[in-house]
């Protein structure tokens, strides 16, 4: 989660950010990063807080806008909750961009009791670091908007799934959840409204396949975290075999700004079909690696020349991955793509999680092709052929075009293994192992020329 700050060191339990010095008690001596990450945007609705008031004071939380979202909703239905969630055109931001509305609606509506709430902030996907920042840094908007959802969902316990490896956000927001409900936005009666809602936090163990959301159910369970076939979906049959509501962190977190700010407000920026703002998370070859907030509809070239202030000197782009490993490349002359669903879906591309790698003509393409494969290798879940022994194969395969050495056959054979990943797979994890290898193919199949 600190991708912005490569390389990054944990030194002694201290994050050492551009740790450049090479030697383990240089990094102990460095000075305390105090703010690990750099925030940008030229429209600040979900990082307004950030950086503003100290994560914990629910005091100030409150003051700052906090709650309102929620006390506005206690005195709405469940139903008009929903409609004015759907009304908005809110697309879920971990990756799948399913509009928001039709989920809780689907939940709602499913028989079956109890119902519930789940927050997906297991945000292990290469390159992002946008939740952890809004955990660490505003963790009642997470709260405030799991309310809001329950409540519209009509759920009486909800669980908060965090990364393994994101122990400063963990301990945060065990905090954020204690103060909550001594202040009676959580439990039961809350804020005299009748309203009961518990919510529980609970750790992931550093496996990639539990943000999928069927293994992070199982993982909560007790279980292997191994993702389930769909259909049933988790609107229906989700933890426990309930119907249950999944979204992710920053989804979550324009829940209490719609109901605070409404409708017709949130729909002032963005495009029709992706209303609001996003956050990107830029990182690699720029000058400055930062999180950005910013409408829907920036482009790529906006987002690396305006806010990561371009290319190190002397330097010209080669590529730029867009959503993370699973994620594709952009060649240079796609720059001025704008980033909306729809404009990225015409594209055959994926805003994905968000995440904006930039590499320059000094990186090796193929280098960097094994890196990506080599995680989808090793967090492969093993459940299905085509991706447990497809990731495997495709590792091998890169890594001969790295060396130098591939074999006859070798440009075909990557590209059906990566076809057969993507149509073949269980979830979406083989479904997308290959995509930054097939994109690279298409853009740049020199790379892949064979002796
Ligand atoms: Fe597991 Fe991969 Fe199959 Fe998903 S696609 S179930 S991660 S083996």
């Amino acid at each position: 989660g600190v991708c912005d700050q490569a390389p990054a060191v944990l030194a002694d339990g201290r994050l050492v950010s551009r740790a450049v010095a090479k030697d383990y008690e240089e990094w102990l001596a460095a000075p305390a990063d105090r703010t690990d990450f750099l925030l940008k945007g030229n429209l600040r609705w979900l990082t307004a807080r950030i950086g503003q008031i100290p994560p914990l004071d629910i005091a100030a939380y409150q003051s700052a806008g906090g709650f309102e979202g929620l006390r506005k909703a206690l005195g709405m239905s469940p139903e008009a909750v929903r409609a004015m969630i759907g009304a908005s055109g809110l697309v879920g931001r971990g990756g799948a961009a399913f509009p928001t509305g039709i989920k809780w609606d689907g939940a709602a509506q499913a028989p079956g009791e109890p119902k519930y709430v789940v927050l997906n902030a297991d945000e292990s996907e290469m390159g992002t670091f946008k939740d952890r920042v809004l955990l660490e840094y505003d963790p009642f908007a997470s709260i405030e908007g799991m309310i809001i959802a329950a409540f519209a969902i009509g759920a009486s316990y909800g669980y908060v799934y965090i990364r393994g490896e994101y122990r400063k956000a963990q301990s945060i927001l065990a905090e954020a959840l204690q103060l909550a409900e001594q202040y009676h936005f959580l439990g039961d009666n809350i804020l005299e409204s009748g309203f009961n809602f518990h919510l529980e936090l609970r750790s992931g163990a550093g496996a990639y396949i539990c943000g999928e959301e069927t293994a992070l159910f199982e993982s909560i369970e007790g279980k292997r975290g191994f993702p389930r076939i769909k259909p049933p979906f988790p609107t229906t049959h989700g933890l426990f075999g309930q119907p249950t509501v999944i979204n992710n962190v920053e989804t979550i977190c324009n829940v209490p700004f719609i109901l605070r700010e409404g409708v017709e407000s949130y729909r002032s920026t963005g495009t029709e079909k992706s209303p609001g703002t996003k956050l990107f998370c830029l990182s690699g070859d720029v000058r400055q690696p930062c999180l950005v907030e910013a409408p829907f509809g920036i482009t790529l070239r906006e987002l690396i020349d305006e806010f990561g202030g371009g290319l190190p000197a002397g330097r010209t782009l080669q590529a730029v991955l867009l959503g993370g490993a699973a994620g594709t490349f952009i060649p240079p002359e796609q720059l001025d793509l704008r980033l909306t669903f729809e404009d990225t879906r015409q594209a055959k591309v994926s805003i994905g999680s968000g995440a904006v790698m930039v590499f320059d003509d000094r990186r090796d393409l193929r280098r960097v092709l094994v890196n990506l494969a080599g995680f989808f290798a090793h967090e492969s879940c093993g459940k299905c052929y085509p991706c447990q022994l497809g990731t495997q194969r495709q590792l091998e395969v890169l890594e001969r075009f790295a060396r130098g050495v591939p074999v006859e056959g070798d440009a075909a054979r990557l590209q059906d293994t990566g076809w057969t990943m993507t149509d073949a797979s269980l979830c979406g994890l083989g479904q997308t192992a290959a995509m930054a290898v097939l994109s690279a193919m298409e853009h740049w199949p020199h790379l892949f020329g064979e002796r």
